[in-house]
């Protein structure tokens, strides 16, 4: 089965089109949280979601949007962004959102927006903080969103670590012998300079692993945050992905 696992949509659907269309054919959807929050199209984006079949989890943003979670904790302009979401979103698209998990398995693969140890809020960036979250599943694998940056860690039974930045031309890396917690990057907002959406497929029975960086156009994305009175840095930075 191909797998497109997809996070950190964030109501962008122009980037949301790209990666499936780059991606195809697959044979299901994952996603891992964030899928509203920043963008301009959040009801778009979910209802292109439920299209899909889509499976998988909440995030920070998507719980704040519907109420679930204070927005004090949100800078500025991400707050303004999730007050406005909030405002957007259709009864289907909410109800969609407060049925979605914060956790989920499925085979050798825990699905979480954060970590697996504070699904919300931890933010998975160094081989400490991917050591001390290792003991927190039990499946082979843990996929994660939330940093926007696509990332590996991986760990042997010798309990030797290592961070492996993925590039989009590497060849598919096998899953194999190693536990792995494994970023996908971001679809909507991507954040390690590269501003092409992000995203990842799993072949789960080559068992392989492979991201992808697809461009979209990113230019009517900001003219509609504009148009919407979204906070003029978030539309500014997806020209960089930063
Ligand atoms: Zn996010």
């Amino acid at each position: 089965m191909r797998i497109a696992v997809l996070s950190d949509i964030h109501g962008n659907l122009p980037a949301l089109e790209a990666v499936l269309a780059a991606m195809a054919p697959y044979d299901a959807v994952w996603q891992l949280g964030d899928i509203v929050g920043y963008g301009p199209q959040p009801n778009e984006v979910i209802a292109r979601l439920i299209d899909e079949g889509a499976r998988g989890v909440r995030g920070n943003h998507d719980s704040a949007a519907i109420g679930m979670l204070a927005t004090e904790a949100f800078n500025d302009e991400a707050a303004a962004a999730i007050e406005w979401t909030a405002e957007q979103l259709s009864p289907v698209a909410r109800k969609w959102l407060a049925g979605l998990p914060t956790r989920a398995e499925d085979g050798p693969f825990t699905l979480v927006h954060g970590s697996p140890r504070d699904p919300m809020w931890e933010y998975v960036y160094s081989v400490g903080v991917a050591r001390a979250n290792m003991a927190r599943f039990t499946t082979q694998n843990c996929l994660v969103g939330h940093t926007h940056v696509p990332m590996l860690f991986r760990r042997r039974s010798d309990a030797v670590g290592e961070r492996v930045a993925p590039g989009d031309d590497d060849p598919p890396l096998a899953l194999d012998e190693w536990r792995s917690i494994i970023n996908p990057g971001s679809v909507g907002q991507p954040r390690d300079g590269d501003p092409r959406a992000g995203a990842m497929l799993i072949d789960d029975e080559q068992g392989t692993v492979e991201w992808r960086r697809v461009e979209y156009p990113i230019e009517p994305v900001q003219q509609l945050m504009l148009d919407a009175g979204l906070p003029l840095r978030l539309a500014a930075r997806l020209s960089f992905g930063l």
